[in-house]
C-alpha cells in the first residue's frame, strides 16, 4: 500500500527540520501528499534558448550572449546597465543591485540569463535577470522540463521547494499513490492516473501545452480537481445523512416575541426576508435539525433573519448562539442585538478572544447556567471551556470563512438529550446556483434577492493608474468633508509578504501625499488585536483613510465612507471586487468606488471592469464572472475564497460538477471507498467518517 508514501512526514526528506517542516506547515504541507498537492501557480520555460530578434515584451526567456557594455547609470535610482549581443540584436540588463565585483565580473563576459522581457527606454530589457557567467567549460545543460513556480510562504525559496517535491516524487517510483477514481471514470474522461497527474503537473515536459496548462484544463489537472470535488461532494452527503439521523428540538413560532421586535423596527421587511424569515421558521419548528443556508447580497439584511431565528427560540425557553468570522463583525452584532433585545428583555451575551479573565469568567457563567439567552461572539464560540445550558439555534454569518469542519464542531456542542441544534448560515457570497448545488451539498438554500428600498447604488469609474495623482485629490476632497475612505491594495504574487509589503508602501506615498489626513493601515501579517485596533479606529473615526489588503472584504460597517479606490481590480474575481464595493454605499450618501487598473487592460478584462460598472447585483455579477473566466484567470480563481480547495476551483470547474454529482451519486456514502476520498482529501476527515 502507497499510503505510507502519502503520509509520511516531511521531516522524512532531506533536508527538513523542524524549522522549515513549520514553514511547510503554514502552507498546509504536512507529508508527503500535501506536497504533491501543492501545486504550481505557474511554469517558467528554461528548456530553451531565445534569440534577442525574437523577443516580444512579457516573455519569460533563456538568453545566451555576450556583454558589449557595462555602465552605472545614475537616474531616478543608481543602476548597473548593461548591453548583451547574441548576433540577432542587443538587449539591456538592467540590475538596481549590485557590486563592484559583480560589475568587472560582467565586462565582456559571456552569459546566461533568465528573466521577463519589458519595454525600455532604449529597446527591450531585463529588469534583474538570474544570470551565470559561462567559465572555460561552457554552460550546463538546459532544464528538461518545464519550471514549476509555486506558492511560497517566507523563508522558504523556490529552488527549496522545487527540491523537495523532486524528492517526494522519487519516492512514488517505488510505490505509485492509491488509485482511488473506478477505472471507468479515468476512461471516460481520458484521466492520467494519480500518481502520473502529480508527476505531470510537477515537472511537465517540454512541448506541453502550456495554455491548457495555465487554464487548469489539462486532464492532469482535471483529474485531480474532479477527484477532489468528489471527495467534497461526498463528505457533505455524509454530513448530510449523519444530520437526518439526528434530531432537534422543535421550536414553535409564537409570535410571542418576534412581533413586539418586529414592531418597533422603523422599517417593514422587504418581501424577500419575510419569504426568507417563513423557511426558517418552519425548519425550526421540525423535530429534524435545520442546516439552512441564506444567501443575500451585501446590504440584503441578512440580520434580520437572524435575529428572528433567535427570538424564536427564545421563546421556547431555548437559547440561540450568533456567531460571527471576526471580532469587529462579531461586535456589530452585538450593539445591534442589545439594541433590539434588550427592550424586550432578553438577555444577551458576548463572548470573543478578547474578553478575559472576570468578564470572561462571568460569560461563561451566564452561557452555562442559561441566564444568557443570546450569545453573540466569534469562533470563541467553538472553545472547550464554553458550555451551553440549551442551546437550540446557531446563526454562522458569513459562512465562507468557516470550514464544514466547524460547522460540525458547533453542532457538537449544543448536543442535548441525543438533539442537535438548528443551524443558520449567512453569506454574503453570492454562489451561482449550480456552483451552490455543490459547495453545499449539505444544505438547504434560501435567497433574499431583494434590497431594502432607498438604498443608492454604488457609482463605479474605471480608470487607467496613469491618473493617480488625480485619485489622491478626489481622496483628500473626500475626506476634507469629513468623509472617509477605503485605500485597497492588490497584488497577485506567490507571497502575501510581497502582498502587505505593497499595502504598508502605498500607505507611505499616501502619508507623504496628504500630510493633512490621518491614514491607517491593516494587512494579513498584523496580529488580530493590531488589526481590530486599525479597524476600530477606523469606525470611531478616528482614522480619514484606511489603506489595506483584500483582509477587509468582509468586514466594517462604516456608514461614512463613501469612496473606495481599489488598486490593479484586474486581479480580482469579479465577486471579490462586489465584496469589497460592498464596504461603501452603507448610508445614504452617495458613494463611489474608483476601480484603477494598470494599463493596457484586454479587451476581456475591460469588458470585465464594465460589468462592475454597470450591476451591482451581485448574482449577475457571479453569473457573468463563471462565464468570463478564461485565460490567464487561474492565477486570480484561488483567492475567491468562497471554499477552499487545494486543486478544484469552483468556478473554472464548474463544467464538471454535474458529472461530480452524478459520480457520488453512484457512490454509497458509507463504503470504504468514500472513506478513503476524505481521508485524502478533507481535512479532519475523522469527524465525516462517524457513519
Ligand atoms: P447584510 O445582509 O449585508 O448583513 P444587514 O443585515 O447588515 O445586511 O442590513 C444592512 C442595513 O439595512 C442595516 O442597516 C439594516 O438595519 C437595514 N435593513 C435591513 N432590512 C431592512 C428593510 N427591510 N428596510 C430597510 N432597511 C433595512
Ligand atoms: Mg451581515
Amino acid at each position: 500500500m502507497s499510503a505510507q508514501v502519502a503520509y509520511r512526514k516531511v521531516t522524512e526528506l532531506k533536508g527538513v527540520g523542524a524549522a522549515l517542516a513549520s514553514k511547510l506547515g503554514k502552507l498546509g504541507i504536512h507529508n508527503f501528499q500535501d506536497l504533491l498537492f501543492h501545486l504550481p501557480l505557474r511554469y517558467q520555460d528554461r528548456t530553451r534558448i531565445t534569440a534577442i530578434g525574437a523577443m516580444r515584451p512579457g516573455d519569460e526567456v533563456v538568453v545566451e550572449a555576450r556583454v558589449v557594455a557595462c555602465d552605472i547609470v545614475m537616474g531616478r535610482r543608481r543602476s548597473l546597465v548593461c548591453r548583451i549581443q547574441d548576433g540577432t540584436g542587443t538587449l539591456t540588463l538592467r540590475f538596481f543591485h549590485f557590486s563592484a565585483a559583480q560589475k568587472s565580473g560582467l565586462i565582456n563576459a559571456d552569459i546566461r540569463c533568465f528573466g521577463e522581457v519589458r519595454p525600455g527606454s532604449n529597446g527591450l530589457e531585463l529588469i534583474h535577470p538570474e544570470y551565470k557567467v559561462m567559465k572555460g567549460e561552457g554552460f550546463d545543460q538546459l532544464e528538461e522540463t518545464l519550471t514549476p513556480i509555486y506558492p511560497l510562504t517566507e523563508g522558504l525559496t523556490q529552488p527549496r521547494l522545487r527540491s523537495l517535491v523532486g524528492q517526494a516524487l522519487s519516492a512514488l517510483g517505488s510505490e505509485p499513490l492509491d488509485e482511488l477514481l473506478p477505472d471507468s471514470e479515468l476512461a471516460r474522461n481520458n484521466y492520467p492516473s494519480l500518481t502520473d497527474a502529480v508527476r505531470f503537473l510537477h515537472q511537465p515536459p517540454v512541448g506541453v501545452d502550456l495554455e491548457s496548462l495555465l487554464e487548469g484544463q489539462h486532464p492532469a489537472q482535471r483529474r485531480l480537481a474532479f477527484e477532489e470535488l468528489l471527495a467534497h461532494n461526498l463528505s457533505l452527503r455524509v454530513v448530510r445523512h449523519q444530520m437526518q439521523t439526528q434530531g432537534a428540538p422543535a421550536l414553535k413560532s409564537t409570535g410571542r416575541l418576534t412581533l413586539p421586535f418586529l414592531d418597533r423596527l422603523p422599517f417593514s421587511l422587504t418581501q424577500a426576508q419575510l419569504r426568507v424569515a417563513r423557511e426558517v421558521a418552519r425548519d425550526m419548528g421540525r423535530s429534524l435539525p435545520m442546516l439552512r443556508l441564506v444567501q443575500g447580497d451585501v446590504g440584503s439584511g441578512k440580520t434580520m433573519i437572524a435575529v428572528l431565528a433567535a427570538l424564536q427560540a427564545v421563546e421556547n425557553g431555548k437559547q440561540a448562539a450568533v456567531m460571527a468570522p471576526t471580532e469587529i463583525l462579531a461586535e456589530q452584532h452585538l450593539i445591534n442585538f442589545k439594541s433590539w433585545l434588550e427592550p424586550l428583555g432578553i438577555k444577551v451575551s458576548w463572548l470573543a478572544g478578547k474578553v478575559k479573565g472576570k468578564a470572561r469568567e462571568a460569560a461563561l457563567a451566564e452561557i452555562s447556567g442559561g441566564d444568557a439567552q443570546v450569545v453573540v461572539g466569534t469562533h470563541a464560540l467553538f472553545q472547550d471551556e464554553v458550555a451551553f445550558h440549551d442551546l437550540a439555534m446557531v446563526v454562522i454569518d458569513e459562512q465562507h470563512r468557516f470550514g464544514v469542519d466547524q460547522r460540525l464542531s458547533l453542532r457538537e456542542k449544543g448536543r442535548n438529550d441525543g438533539k442537535i441544534p438548528h443551524q443558520l448560515i449567512m453569506t454574503a457570497t453570492p454562489i451561482p446556483r449550480t456552483l451552490a448545488m455543490s459547495a453545499y451539498a449539505d444544505l438547504d438554500c434560501s435567497i433574499i434577492d431583494e434590497l431594502p428600498p432607498g438604498r443608492t447604488p454604488v457609482q463605479t469609474v474605471v480608470i487607467d493608474d496613469s491618473r493617480r495623482d488625480r485619485v489622491v485629490e478626489r481622496v483628500e476632497q473626500n475626506c476634507k468633508q469629513g468623509l472617509q475612505a477605503y485605500w485597497v491594495c492588490t497584488l497577485v504574487e506567490e507571497s502575501e509578504a510581497l502582498q502587505c509589503q505593497a499595502a504598508e508602501t502605498t500607505a507611505e506615498e499616501l502619508r507623504e501625499a496628504l500630510p493633512d489626513l490621518r491614514i491607517g493601515l491593516v494587512h494579513g501579517r498584523l496580529k488580530p488585536a493590531e488589526k481590530a485596533e486599525v479597524m476600530a479606529q477606523f469606525k470611531a473615526h478616528e482614522l480619514d483613510l484606511l489603506v489595506a489588503t483584500t483582509v477587509i472584504e468582509v468586514g466594517v460597517d462604516v456608514p461614512n465612507s463613501s469612496l473606495m479606490i481599489i488598486e490593479n481590480p484586474e486581479r480580482l474575481g469579479l465577486s471579490q471586487l462586489h465584496q469589497l464595493r460592498g464596504r461603501v454605499g452603507r448610508g445614504s450618501r452617495e458613494s463611489f468606488c474608483v476601480l484603477m487598473y494598470h494599463a493596457p487592460l484586454s479587451q476581456q478584462g475591460r469588458d470585465r471592469l464594465a460589468i462592475m460598472r454597470e450591476t451591482s447585483d451581485g448574482f449577475r455579477i457571479a453569473e457573468r464572472d463563471l462565464e468570463l473566466r478564461g485565460p490567464g484567470e487561474v492565477l486570480g480563481t484561488r483567492q475567491t475564497g468562497m471554499m477552499s480547495f487545494r486543486i478544484a476551483d469552483l468556478q473554472r470547474d464548474a463544467d464538471m460538477l454535474d458529472s461530480v454529482q452524478q459520480t457520488a451519486e453512484r457512490i454509497e456514502t458509507s463504503t470504504e471507498l468514500t472513506r478513503q476520498l476524505c481521508d485524502r482529501w478533507i481535512l479532519n476527515a475523522d469527524q465525516y467518517a462517524q457513519v
